[in-house]
């Protein structure tokens, strides 16, 4: 029956759609929509604010369904354009909806995955019609690939199992990085006991899952946070992260700078410079990727990282006495510490090492590291690489 294939569905899809742009749990910045012109090629209405191109491994672009199941909400969240109460267009979708669209759209290749998000009209509700939507789409339309989907606050034990069995990412949003932060902005909000509960029974539940041999929430589990309105520092973000990612398993924190919005009671507010979304996913990188402790990063005195130059310089420039590191012989853990040094460059220093001396910044620089940034903190075969340019120009 093609009761599903109806503008008026695709209208439905297209507006959930546009509104789950808020939620960016699948992306570092903001996702690009996909250009109507490949809906409409591929003889659909036009369904691009639905469509969410993001950055899959390797740096592919995968192009995503990112939608809400509904845009209708019980709760006050002051940053939020759903909170209850606020004038504007408000749509839900059935679950035999949305998967006979999802499964339409994976059909006519205009999506390869499915992020589900959605505002609460009570929380057991809502999270069933949820999972009820990615149940038709696993067993129904029989989709194996990439699926995400949120777990609402305060979800239910057996309904966190189901989402871990079906889900290959989870995520539950803080918003804040702690109780105090998130009372100023939503009071209906438990911190504790709503959302790192949830994260936590996940995270026991994935693991049991995963040591009976079953192959569940493959990608992990994810956090938003709204970085500014609630006055907190860079310092209780990462801290908050940090415990996240030490206790809970979690894969990754998306720190969204906030942006006011009409008629919400934080209207008034001023913007967060993107900068500082910025410089927050550098040192969230330090935390996970580098080995660093959230207590070693450069905070200035009132917990916030320095806005004019990247963390890990600034750590460099408050420690002079880790440097410089002797590329030849320095663990993996200390040269990662070295500017213009990532991870992939430094198992490649590591690699490249057990067949010869590293002499030049042009090996270094072929192996992946920005050798004019790591230069004044390190040596090569015990000479300073400025000493070797001096007598090796490039
Ligand atoms: S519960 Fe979610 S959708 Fe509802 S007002 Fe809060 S943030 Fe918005």
């Amino acid at each position: 029956m093609l009761i599903h294939n109806t503008p008026d569905l695709y209208q439905k899809v297209n507006l959930l759609g546009s509104q789950a742009q808020y939620d960016l749990c699948e992306a570092q910045g903001q996702p690009t929509p996909l250009p109507a012109v490949q809906a409409s090629a591929a003889g659909l209405p036009d369904v691009s604010d639905s469509v969410a191109t993001v950055i899959g491994q390797g740096g592919r672009r995968v192009p995503l369904l990112r939608i809400l199941q509904t845009s209708a909400c019980e709760k006050n969240c002051y940053y939020c354009p759903f909170r209850a109460g606020r004038r504007m267009r408000r749509t839900t979708l059935e679950p035999d909806e949305l998967a006979a669209a999802f499964d339409l759209m994976l059909r006519k290749r205009l999506v390869e995955g499915l992020f589900l998000s959605s505002g609460i009209i009570g929380t057991v509700r809502t999270m069933d019609r949820m999972l009820a939507t990615v149940e038709l789409v696993r067993q129904k339309y029989q989709w194996r690939g990439y699926i995400h989907l949120k777990l609402l606050p305060n979800a239910e034990e057996a309904q966190i199992e189901r989402a871990a069995r079906l889900a290959d990412r989870l995520s539950v949003n803080l918003e804040a990085p702690n109780e105090a932060r998130l009372a100023r902005l939503a009071p209906k909000k438990d911190f504790e006991q709503g959302l790192v509960e949830p994260l936590q029974r996940a995270w026991a539940i994935v693991r049991r899952l995963r040591s009976q041999g079953h192959a569940v929430a493959s990608a992990g589990a994810v956090t938003q946070y709204v970085v500014g309105p609630a006055g907190e520092s860079d310092q209780e973000l990462l801290a908050a992260s940090q415990r996240l990612y030490r206790q809970v398993g979690l894969r990754r924190a998306y720190y969204s700078a906030f942006n006011p919005i009409d008629d919400t009671p934080l209207q008034e507010e001023a913007p967060t410079p993107p900068r500082r979304e910025h410089r927050l996913y550098q040192a969230d990188f330090m935390l996970r990727q580098y080995g660093f402790d959230v207590a070693e990063l450069p905070f200035d005195g009132q917990g916030n990282l320095p806005h004019d130059r990247d963390p890990k310089l600034a750590w460099a420039a408050r420690h002079p006495e880790a440097f410089p590191v002797e590329i030849n012989r320095a663990p993996q853990g200390l040269l990662l510490r070295v500017p213009g040094i990532g991870p992939q460059g430094a198992s490649a220093i590591v690699q490249a090492r057990r067949s010869g001396r590293l002499r030049s910044l042009e090996e270094l620089q072929r192996l992946g590291v920005r050798s004019q940034q790591a230069a004044p903190y390190v040596l090569l075969d015990g000479r300073s690489p400025s000493h070797q340019l001096r007598l090796f120009p490039v």
